[in-house]
């Protein structure tokens, strides 16, 4: 997180001090730096340069409006997960023509609307799904353009909430029935096979299960050419890992250079288009969340800072025991102190970290480092917590980007019971 640092003690986000964020904007607050976002990018995107590819932003990890459009303007495709995700790219300028539908259970009305809207690729995950979109295409007299999300039984080295491409998991087509779903679907009237697809998880940190994913997908893509399904690309899906707490994931030109490698040393592998689907290494370390310290709590055994940012705005420590940096936003040489920093939630599950050594005071602020994939999507009303504000750095710009909910807006869709005779 290199545009998060000190100068004189205060720590900035890019050239804005976030104690400002925090007095003009309140906390909680996600801070997002639009360098960080173009620079993580751009990294994809100079080295695919010159290689038929597309680099698709998944949008699940962070779908905010100005996120999408600086991605729109970066050139980005996107992948998406419901007829939602796709109005939000819609709405942010973005090309229904460089859009992925991925997703387990499609709904009749998730493939109406991206059927209308014109996407580039739907990421098919079963044969029932295939039978319903070469229904629905039917209907509305499209051919559907389709790939095949074959689950390549790579193990990610993940935590097992976020690997995906073992057989016991729910996604994709088990690779022993891939043929067979393949054929099924070049038999439909209305579907158009494009592609093959997988997606083995997420933050992941070596190169190997890309390139043993990739491997599957070749041997794959060879005996469906031969049963006469031609194939134009081959999509590898996302899952390339950040620095949380030290992890050193490959650089972004390194797994792309080593994937064009083994490709073009393959018969087929070189006349096909690539695409990927990454999410968390695009945003996750050009985000945090900024939140005020309201107490600090002495039991017997523990000291608890108590914060005013809580699970329902940070689900990935209390989800999967996630670690994200703890960073004072004012440097002070008080004794240091190991404390939990823990939300006002009603769960024992709810702390943002554990055991962190700081100089706190009740007011200070902290920022939650490494928050700006998976942080606000994630995020929820319980407790009826209004969601945080969301804001984008630009040098010494600050723009608000969500406003912070206010509580009414919790329950206006609810209604009140018929007056009581
Ligand atoms: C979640 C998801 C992604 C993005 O994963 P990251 O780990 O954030 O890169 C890509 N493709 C599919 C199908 C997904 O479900």
């Amino acid at each position: 997180m290199q545009w998060c640092h000190y100068r004189n003690d205060q720590l900035l986000a890019e050239e804005v001090p976030l104690a400002e964020l925090a007095n003009e904007f309140g906390t909680p607050t996600y801070v997002y730096s639009k360098a960080a976002i173009l620079q993580a990018y751009g990294e994809f995107a100079h080295a695919a340069q010159g290689h038929r590819t597309l680099v698709c932003y998944a949008l699940k990890a962070n779908s905010n409006l100005a996120v999408i459009e600086l991605l729109v303007r970066a050139g980005a495709g996107f992948d998406i997960v419901s007829a939602g995700e796709l109005a939000r790219v819609l709405a942010a300028g973005g090309d229904a023509a460089k859009v992925v539908f991925s997703g387990v259970g499609k709904s009749e009305s998730d493939i109406r609307a991206a059927l209308a809207a014109g996407v580039r690729c739907f990421n098919v995950e079963s044969e029932p799904e295939l039978r319903r979109i070469s229904a629905l295409a039917a209907a509305s007299g499209q051919r559907a353009p389709i790939s095949l999300r074959v689950n390549p039984d790579v193990d990610a080295g993940t935590h097992p909430y976020i690997s995906t491409g073992l057989r016991e998991n729910k996604f994709g087509i088990a690779h022993e029935r891939a043929l067979d779903a393949f054929k099924l679907a070049a038999s439909l009237p209305n579907l158009e096979v494009l592609g093959i697809d997988c997606h083995i998880g997420s933050q992941i940190t070596e190169i190997a299960p890309f390139l043993a994913a990739l491997d599957k997908l070749l041997e794959l893509a060879g005996r469906i050419e031969a049963a006469g399904i031609a194939l134009k690309h081959l999509d590898l899906g996302g899952g390339l890992g950040i620095s949380y707490q030290g992890e050193q994931p490959p650089a972004r030109r390194d797994l792309l250079e080593a994937i064009f490698a083994r490709l073009a040393s393959h018969r087929l592998g070189r006349n096909y288009e690539l695409m990927f689907e990454f999410g968390r290494a695009i945003v996750g370390n050009a985000g945090l969340l900024l939140t005020r310290v309201e107490y600090l709590k002495s039991t017997p055994v523990k000291d608890f800072a108590v914060v005013d940012a809580a699970m329902n705005d940070l689900l990935r420590p209390a989800l999967y025991d996630a670690w994200h940096g703890v960073l004072p936003v004012a440097r002070r040489d008080d004794e240091q102190v190991v404390y939990d920093i823990v939300g006002p939630v009603c769960e024992s599950g709810d702390w943002l970290a554990r055991n962190r050594r700081l100089a706190l005071r009740p007011g200070d602020l902290l920022a939650i480092a490494s928050a700006g994939a998976y942080g606000m999507t994630m995020s929820s009303n319980y407790n009826s917590r209004p969601r945080a504000a969301e804001v984008l750095v630009d040098g010494n710009r600050a723009l608000l980007v969500r406003s912070r909910e206010t509580v009414e807006s919790l329950y206006a869709l609810e209604r009140r019971l018929p007056p009581a005779d």
